[in-house]
């Protein structure tokens, strides 16, 4: 992802400004450049912009006129000390874009995952409510909820292969649910389903109909249930979850990308 993000910095004093987001390009590998030309490549620009710092145009409608498929952050700022605050702000509450909606392009992605439902909300988002999950022994919300009314349809995330079924509801706390196995180690879970489409062994592609939603096993009402895990994740320490679970977050691949 880091591929499609680039920082755009005044080319007068140019490494006073290189200095000053050093923390931010080191947190999220976001490469830099006082060219707009080339930022207008990526999809992503975050720029910072100070008064005269681009000869005095205006660089976010340059940017605009040449490039109208890519997405601008636009930080005003006087000086590098101001951008520095800014982007550092960014790390620690590691919102990487600040509030600008993302593009994201899925080959970039170490696994894409299409969005699984009819319905482009997320209901609960991954790692939250520790309270509620204690009792599992987890430390929050090991996935995402997807809003999901009764009997509607439940896509496969990526292409692979269904490596387990259960059809039965009331057997496991995710209720009638499937397993995929994707590339790279990766694996989704899609859980509280009303309908079981796919069998054991099957190859799925992405946005294949794989289900129909529903409330079985351990939910108070009808939704998606995704988890995503990935081979060694625990392991290494990438995820403070254990089973490999991982936030699907990153690789989501939102419903009008
Ligand atoms: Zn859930």
């Amino acid at each position: 992802m880091s591929e499609s993000h680039i920082l755009l910095l005044p080319k007068e004093e140019y490494f006073k400004w290189v200095k000053a987001c050093q923390r931010f390009v080191l947190a999220f590998g976001v490469t830099i450049t006082p060219n707009p030309a080339k930022a207008g490549t990526k999809k992503n620009v975050t720029i910072a912009n100070s008064p005269d710092g681009f000869n005095n145009i205006d660089v976010v409608k340059w940017l605009n006129d040449r490039f109208p498929n890519i997405v601008i952050d636009n930080i005003e700022i006087n000086n590098p000390e101001e951008l520095k605050q800014i982007l550092e702000e960014r790390v620690l509450t590691k919102k990487r874009y600040g509030d600008m909606p993302v593009v994201v392009d899925p080959t970039e992605l170490e696994i894409a995952l299409y969005w699984p439902t009819d319905y482009p909300i997320i209901t609960q988002a991954f790692g939250v409510n520790p309270q509620n999950y204690a009792m599992w022994g987890l430390p929050g919300h090991e996935g995402l909820d997807f809003r999901a009314p009764w009997n509607t349809n439940i896509y496969a995330c990526s292409d692979g292969e269904v490596f387990y079924v259960e059809t039965r509801p009331d057997e496991h706390p995710y209720g009638k649910h499937i397993r995929i196995q994707h590339e790279n180690g990766f694996r989704t879970v899609y859980a509280h389903l009303q309908a079981v489409l796919v069998d054991f062994g099957q190859d799925v592609v992405a946005k294949q109909l794989i289900g129909k939603a529903d409330s079985t096993g351990n939910s108070t009402g009808s939704h998606l249930h995704l988890t995503l895990k990935k081979e060694g994740a625990t392991a290494r320490r990438e995820t403070a979850f254990g089973g490999d679970v991982v936030d699907p977050t990153p690789y989501l691949v939102f419903p009008n990308d």
